[in-house]
């Protein structure tokens, strides 16, 4: 297992240095966010500004006069950090966003990630799973009380018990069975018709990543994993998880499908898995290059 070099996976890469030291110094962080070289994302509905530019789109990256002019007044501002040439990043929170309608649109991140440079993936991805934590965690899960948002966007503090939290990432193994010259893909029935991709499931606590996979690989195809190989992770905002790309080698090739979760399963040859990744197969397809099931498929295609 080796995850350094090179990651990847979409959403991974950050061109950016966190600077999470500067997370507390707010006359820093002022100075920065309204400097010359600041690069603001406003982003509505955990969805970020889009500016076509001629027949191509971009992310509406703005300076610091024209995304304050369009924002809400007190909109939460999240420091994303530095680039190489130390400018400051930052995502701003747009409100219901109609203030923006002169620059472009709010699109879904998911809709239009294959189209976003990963450099702005990366960012993006990273801002859009913050703020999404703040919508959903205004209220302290200890006391009940409206917490506070300190550190540049990157905690929330309880007033009232003290306590101090975190945005959270939530740990989803995806794993690709493997038999032989032969590896299962799965789909779910509100899938589009012919597409197949990894399993996938929830890490539980008290469980290391290769139980989780082999006890998901059991509950979702019924069949055994004797080897469980990392490939790679993924951040997936979505809302905010983390994606733990495995190779698992299973122990036979009789397969029981849970047909709860799943609508049904099916065994590819190594030739069948290079025609779907190049989408090329007579009646299925895999998910694009943009999620890491792609991505494990295509490293079982080209080096098993
Ligand atoms: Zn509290």
């Amino acid at each position: 297992m080796t995850l350094l070099p090179r990651n990847p996976n979409a959403f991974a890469r950050s061109p950016l240095d966190r600077a999470g030291h500067r997370r507390r110094d707010q006359a820093w962080l002022d100075a920065a966010f309204e400097g010359a070289d600041v690069q603001i994302i406003p982003m509505s509905g955990f969805r970020p500004l889009v500016i076509e530019v001629g027949d191509r789109a971009a992310p509406g990256w703005l300076d610091h006069a024209t995304a304050t002019r369009l924002a809400p007044r007190g909109a939460l501002r999240l420091f994303l950090g530095v680039d190489a040439k130390g400018g400051p990043h930052f995502a701003l929170d747009a409100g219901d966003g109609a203030s923006f309608a002169e620059l472009g649109r709010f699109e879904d991140l998911r809709m239009m990630g294959a189209r976003l440079s990963s450099d702005d993936l990366a960012m993006i991805g990273a801002a859009k799973a913050v703020l999404e934590w703040h919508a959903k965690h205004g209220f302290c899960a200890s006391c009940g009380a409206a917490s506070a948002i300190v550190e540049a966007g990157w905690r929330r503090d309880c007033p009232q018990c003290k306590a101090e939290h975190y945005p959270r990432v939530d740990p989803v193994c995806i794993m690709l069975p493997v038999f032989g010259e032969t590896c299962l893909l799965a789909r779910q029935r509100m899938w589009p018709s012919g597409m197949y991709s990894a399993l996938a499931g929830y890490i539980e606590p008290g469980e290391p990543i290769e139980e989780a996979v082999a006890r998901e690989t059991m509950e979702e195809a019924g069949l055994r994993v004797i080897e469980a190989r990392m490939h790679s992770t993924q951040p997936w905002p979505f809302p905010y998880s983390l994606m733990i790309g495995v190779i698992a080698l299973v122990a036979d090739d009789k397969e029981t499908i849970d047909t709860e979760e799943l609508e049904t399963g099916r065994w590819f040859s190594r030739e069948e898995a290079a025609l779907l990744i190049a989408g090329k197969h007579a009646d299925a397809f895999a998910p694009p290059p943009f999620a890491i099931a792609h991505q494990l498929l295509k490293t079982w295609v080209e080096d098993g």
